[in-house]
């Protein structure tokens, strides 16, 4: 069993705790936290042995009634692989201690991309992680994007991207995000973080990004101009884009106009958290002209990454390759 710390269990901490826990092959040795909230007291409520992730304000979970298991340096000493969750900058500042007990580290997409030695998506190239000490799992919007264009490229060859993406505000549990009744241009210079972003992934590729904010919680949407180095139909990229485990084509039958009625499919699915953690991706919106394709997804930006980072956990331990790796991944989960 492959021993997993969680550092940060927040919005991605806690979705990844609870994936590896169901995982055949992985244990989840304890999560740290800095405060003890609500997400503290359900962390051991769930059986997760909790570390205090700063030794000063250890003394507040006792004070709250809730147990800790020790300092978060105990919790990496005792871990193969830590997974960092934490908020954006704070990874950096932590690759120190992961270093000093010579742990393998995960990083998330809000870190600066050389926090690792490799940015990682596991369709688009696993491979690059295999064995390395220090991991970034690229953001949730890259994360999508990876997933669309990985197909693409192998299939047809990609000329150019260009993507607008719709972001939410802000999370649901993010009360100080906005904004609350307007629409930015986010950033207003182009091109957004995005594009750059995906190319840590695929060095090759020519993309353009530009970015809005809106007033949603629920998800992301992307809107998809991708230049092909060929001209499928429409229906044959259809057909190659279903064949791909984390992008959901969503029939048209099923009625689903938005992220609203997406998410509500994930729960009456009984996914945790109402969890979608592939991309969703507009079966209709799947139109060829000429060697231009367009279409819509949208991405879940709390969930999208977590399949992600078990599967860089494998990478880093060496103890699958990508195929084997999103197969067990996703029979856990449910995928
Ligand atoms: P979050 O604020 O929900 O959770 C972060 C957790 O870390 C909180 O529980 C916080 O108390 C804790 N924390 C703060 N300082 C800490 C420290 N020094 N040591 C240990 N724990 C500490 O944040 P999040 O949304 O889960 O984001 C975590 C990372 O994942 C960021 O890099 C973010 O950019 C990235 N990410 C977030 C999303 C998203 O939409 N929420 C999507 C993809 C990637």
């Amino acid at each position: 069993m492959i021993r997993v710390g969680i550092n940060g269990y927040g919005t991605i901490g806690k979705r990844v705790a609870d994936a590896v826990r169901d995982q055949p092959d992985m244990e989840v040795v304890g999560v740290a936290k800095t405060r003890p909230n609500f997400e503290a007291e359900r962390a051991v409520a769930r059986g997760y042995d909790l570390y205090a992730a700063i030794e000063d304000r250890a003394s507040r979970f006792a004070d709250a009634g809730i147990e800790t298991a020790g300092l978060v340096d105990e919790l990496v000493a005792a871990s193969d692989v830590m997974v960092d969750a934490t908020p954006s900058g704070i990874g950096a500042e932590n690759r120190e201690l992961y270093e000093e007990y010579d742990t393998p580290a995960l990083y998330q997409g809000g870190e600066d991309a050389d926090v690792a030695d490799v940015s990682f998506n596991a369709r688009g190239n696993f491979d690059d992680a295999t064995g390395a000490d220090h991991v970034r799992v690229v953001s949730c919007n890259t994360t999508g994007l990876s997933r669309l264009l990985a197909p693409l490229r192998e299939e047809y060859g990609v000329e150019k991207a260009r993507v607008t993406l719709v972001r939410r505000g802000g999370d649901p549990g993010q009360t100080s995000r906005g904004p609350i009744d307007d629409i930015l241009p986010n950033p207003i210079t182009l091109p957004s973080h995005h594009g750059p972003d995906v190319q840590t992934i695929f060095s090759d590729l020519d993309i353009d990004t530009l970015g809005l904010k809106v007033p949603a919680t629920l998800m992301h949407m992307h809107s998809v101009n991708v230049t092909l180095d060929a001209e499928p139909s429409a229906d044959e990229v259809r057909d190659l884009l279903e064949g791909e485990s984390r992008i959901f084509c969503i029939p048209p039958e099923f009625g689903i106009d938005g992220t609203g009625k997406l998410k509500e499919y994930a729960k009456d699915l009984g996914r945790p958290r109402g969890d979608v953690w592939e991309n969703g991706l507009w079966s209709e919106s799947i139109t060829m002209e000429g060697d231009d394709l367009y279409l819509f997804q949208a991405i879940h930006q709390e969930s999208d990454v977590v399949p992600e980072n078990v599967d860089a956990i494998r990478a880093v331990t060496e103890s699958a390759d990508a195929a084997e790796s999103i197969e067990t991944t996703n029979d856990a989960l449910g995928i």
